[in-house]
């Protein structure tokens, strides 16, 4: 039962050895962001489901606890320091919809407008603006009853550099309507149903992927069609 369980604190990992996604078999090299599993071992964020959120860096207290009220999802980042011989939280992973609300609480502090600045030139370079058009004219064409503003969304998440599944592989870069289609569920799963609560609930991705399956079915199928619900 999803109210019954535990809200966990999901971990992510910044290594200090080499590592290799368990998932993908994507090398990862140092200083890779990875989530660990029991028995499993490492998971690239991308394989994680957790590559659309953003991370807050530690420093600010109060935007980092609104942040993490208004997220759904977060994890906070660790990273061991070899002087102190233990893991330090170096900030949090959150929604950037989270983000967004909690910095607008924040606004009466001087810096936000000149960090939202920052954030946002970081991003535009992650990015390939051209191949970001496209993707998106592609999710326009193959789900027509998607919501106004949601191709672009899709298409810059699934064209970000480090998410290496889906928008950055080969049959992506040709618009293949296959892989397009993956990148319009993930989508649905994070913003259209309670897959995430469902991940910070403690629920294994496979268990979360069936409780939503139906879900995540019928909105494809609804945006597959013309015209308005
Ligand atoms: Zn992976």
């Amino acid at each position: 039962m999803v109210q019954n369980r535990k809200i966990m604190d999901l971990k992510v990992f910044i290594t200090h050895r080499n590592a290799t996604c368990s998932e993908c078999g994507e090398e990862l090299g140092t200083h890779a962001w990875i989530t660990l599993l029991e028995n499993k071992g490492a998971l690239c964020l991308s394989c994680a489901d957790l590559d659309h959120l953003i991370f807050l860096t530690s420093g600010n207290a109060a935007l980092t606890r609104r942040a993490s009220k208004y997220s759904t999802l977060s994890a906070v980042v660790l990273m061991w320091s070899r002087t102190r011989e233990r893991y330090e939280r170096q900030g949090l992973l959150v929604e950037s919809q989270a983000l967004e609300k909690a910095e607008q609480e924040c606004l009466a502090d001087s810096d936000v407008r000149a960090r939202r600045r920052e954030r946002e030139a970081a991003r535009r370079a992650e990015q390939d603006q051209d191949y970001i058009e496209r993707f998106a004219g592609r999710v326009r064409e193959l789900f027509p009853g998607c919501p106004a503003g949601r191709e672009t969304i899709i298409a810059e998440h699934a064209c970000m550099k480090y998410s290496n599944r889906v928008g950055r592989s080969a049959t992506a870069k040709k618009l293949d309507a296959e892989a397009v289609e993956l990148a319009v569920i993930a989508h649905i799963r994070h913003a259209e149903t309670s897959y995430d609560t469902l991940l910070a609930k403690g629920y294994e991705r496979w268990e979360a992927r069936n409780q939503v399956k139906e879900a995540v079915n019928r909105r494809l199928a609804d945006w597959k069609r013309a015209g308005k619900l």
